[in-house]
Parts: structure tokens; sequence; C-alpha cells
């Protein structure tokens, strides 16, 4: 027989990072209620197929700020959360061979240390003497984050989810949510493949899928799925560690270290919105030919395996975080493009404080999910 919970609950949807630290901070404040379904198994979707690039070096002063309380909880992980999520902070070196990405660069720049971000600006001599395996020769130059790196992605949500737990969240895995019910413009609970759970407040941190969540109240909003790959190199121990996230700007091309091997990936602009998340070997050839042209030497490397996994991409590749007008107690926190797992302590952090207070210090305008011209008047009608 189906459950049937009456109690109101909070109830969130999809136990990937951005579910699991919101049902963290939710029950570190004190929330009571909270349900997190997961349909199938807690971060194995999009977090746990994330290379796990942590960033502060962004344009946006908004994920900037995102980005710098996230760093902070991630610096503290182990005594927060009794979990090494291995983070290293090997940092970003960001690479431009165009000039107006390198305008970018440098525009951003001023605009990181405006935040205190530490930032170095450097030339092709300085990146070639500090990264000699690194082709220079086509190069502006490049901006180096020595603050930023990586970190395990799968354990941090587990970290989160686990602690969430112990404070007394529900998570339910192998639990689908297939309808939310709602009356007089507010959501009134959650239909799931067990049963109905009655609820004052649906958060939707569902990731690829958030688009058929809101479409669950009647909201159509511009998030869409686009696979990207990953390929692990076979051990690989010619270049020197640490390995920093080498993003190649205009290649679309990056690579780091996760010893003994190096992770690669690139975006392909030309692949249209879709769930496929097979890896493609053609599109491989690609990757390793980028890999090749900026780090000769991984020519020498073979490859051990790849993998696709989703972005979930918005018009301008920043999330829309907040409740929806004419949805009341319909939350969503989505659209996070690559850097939803890095940003995602900070973002629960904030659903947290919108749910429980009814609002945030955290200006959340470059976030609102009205700010595109091209979601229609009758898109956004809601409930
Ligand atoms: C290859 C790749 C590399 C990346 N690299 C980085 C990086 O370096 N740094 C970074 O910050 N980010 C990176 N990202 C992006 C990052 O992984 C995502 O932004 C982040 O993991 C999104 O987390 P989420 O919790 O929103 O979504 P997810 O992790 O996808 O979680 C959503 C969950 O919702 C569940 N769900 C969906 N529908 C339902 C339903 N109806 N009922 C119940 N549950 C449901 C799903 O099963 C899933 O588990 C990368 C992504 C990819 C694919």
């Amino acid at each position: 027989m189906p459950s049937r919970d009456k109690t109101p609950e909070i109830v969130i949807i999809g136990g990937g990072i951005i579910g699991a630290s919101t049902a963290y901070y939710l029950a570190k404040k004190g929330a009571s209620n909270v349900i997190l379904l997961e349909r199938d198994l807690l971060a194995q979707a999009t977090t746990g197929l994330s290379v796990g690039g942590i960033r502060q070096q962004f344009s946006h002063p908004a994920n900037i700020r995102l980005s710098q309380q996230s760093v902070r909880v991630f610096e503290n992980f182990k005594q927060e959360f009794g979990v090494d999520i291995y983070f290293h902070q090997a940092g970003y070196l960001f690479l431009a061979q165009k000039k107006e990405t390198w305008d970018d660069f440098l525009s951003s720049a001023d605009t990181q240390r405006r935040f205190e971000v530490p930032v170095e600006v450097l030339s092709p001599e300085e990146i070639k003497q500090r990264w000699p395996y690194l082709n220079v020769e086509d190069l502006i130059g490049g901006t180096f984050g020595p603050k930023d790196g990586y970190a395990d992605p799968y354990l941090a949500a587990m970290g989160f989810a686990n602690q969430a737990r112990r404070l007394g969240v529900r998570i339910e895995e192998k639990r689908e949510v297939t309808g939310i019910r709602a009356k007089g413009g507010k959501v009134k609970g959650v239909e799931t493949s067990k049963g109905y759970i009655s609820a004052s407040v649906v958060v939707n941190t569902a990731g690829p899928w958030a688009g058929e969540i809101a479409r669950m109240v009647g909201l159509n909003l511009p998030v869409k799925p686009y696979r990207r790959q990953v390929f692990a190199t076979k051990p690989f121990d010619a270049i020197p560690r640490p390995v920093p996230m080498v993003i190649d700007q205009d290649l679309t091309f990056y690579f780091r270290g996760e010893e003994p091997n190096i992770l690669m990936g690139m975006s392909d602009p030309y692949e249209p919105s879709s769930f496929n998340t097979h890896v493609d070997r053609d599109f491989m050839e690609k990757v390793i030919e980028a890999a090749v042209h900026r780090a000769p030497i991984l020519e020498r490397a073979g490859i051990l395996r790849g993998w696709g996994g989703l972005y979930t991409i918005t018009p301008d590749d920043n999330p829309i975080i907040g409740e929806i007008p004419g949805a009341e107690g319909f939350f969503c926190a989505i659209g996070f493009s690559g850097h939803g797992f890095q940003q995602g302590p900070a973002v629960g952090h904030i659903l947290s404080e919108l749910i429980l207070e009814g609002g945030t210090d955290f200006d959340l305008k470059p976030f609102a999910y009205d700010r595109f011209d091209d979601i229609k008047e009758g898109e956004k009608r809601v409930v």
C-alpha cells in the first residue's frame, strides 16, 4: 500500500549537492519536518559525475560571493562534517588566445580584486616558467587563482546528506516525485511513486530534470540539459604535481590532476540539448587533440575511461534561485551550468534562509526566475 503522509512538510526534490546542502541547512536552523526525495540514489546523477572544480575567478559579483561563501565551507568541511573531501587548492589557471577573451579576463580580474579574490595576471613567459609543460605560443596571457582548486563532489554531497539525516531529515531514495498539487496559488503537496505527501514548501533541486519539475506547477522555465564528457588518463606522472585546473577558454578545453591520473574535458558548442550521456569516441579524439595542443606531453598519456553527465543551462549560464511568484511555497535552485557543485554550500544556506526566515541578505536579483526576455507572459503563469 502506498503511504500517505498527513502533516505539511518541506519536501526537497532531488538528492544532489544542492538538495543535500539545502536539507542540511534547513535542519541546522531547526526545521524538523524536512523530507528529501531522490528518485534514484543520492549524488549519483550530475553531482557524482562532476569534476569537482571550485573557483572564485568569476566575472559576476554574485557568483564570486556564492563561491567565496562556499569555499569557507569546503575549507572547514572535515571539522563540520567529519569527512575529508580532498579539497586541494591547486589553483585555476585561465588561458586566453583571443584579444576579446583577454580583455574579459582583465576586467574580471579587476572585479575579483574588488572582492578580495587573490588573482595573478600572467604573461605567456610567466606561465611557461611556472608550468613548463604548457604550450604558450598562441597565448596572450592567463590569470591564476591560487585559492581555487577542486574536491570530491560525491563525498561532499554525501557529507551534507549524512549530516542532514543525523539532524532529523528524512531522506528517501528510490522515491520519485510524479506531480505537484497546488490550490489557490499555493503548493499543497507532492505525488510520488510511493504515495502523496502534503507539503507547504516544495523545493526544486532536480538538476537537469528541473524543467520537468517546474512544469508540474505549470511553469515553463528556460533550463535545458546538455551533455558534457570527461576523460581520465591512465596513471600519468610526467606532469609535476600539483596540477591546477587549466582552462583553455577559447578552446573550451580543461584538464586537472586527479591522483594518479589527469582528468580532461571540453564543451561541444554544436551539440543540441538532450539527456544523452553516452561517451562519443569521435569527440574523445577532439579532446585529445586539444590536450596535446595545450600540453604536448599529454600525447604520452593513455585514456583509461570516459563518462558523460549533464550541465543544466539557462540562457545566461547562471542559476535560477528563489521562490516563484504565483506559486507560494515553490522554490527553485536550478540551472547551475558548470558551477553547481562549488556553489552548493552557499545556495543551500541561502535557500534555508528564504524558506525559514522569509528572506536573505544575499541579493538574488541576478538569479531571478523572470530575468529572461524570452519567457513569454503565458509561460510565467503558474499553478
Ligand atoms: C561533466 C561535468 C563536469 C562538471 N564539473 C563541475 C565543476 O568542475 N565544478 C562545479 O562546480 N560544477 C561542475 N559541474 C556541474 C555540477 O555537477 C552541477 O551543477 C551540480 O552537480 C548540480 O547539482 P544538483 O544537485 O542541482 O543536480 P543533480 O546532482 O543532478 O541532482 C538532482 C537529483 O534530482 C533527482 N531527481 C530528478 N527528478 C526527480 C524526481 N522527479 N523525483 C525525485 N528526484 C528527482 C535526480 O535523480 C538527481 O539525483 C559539472 C557537471 C558535469 C556534468
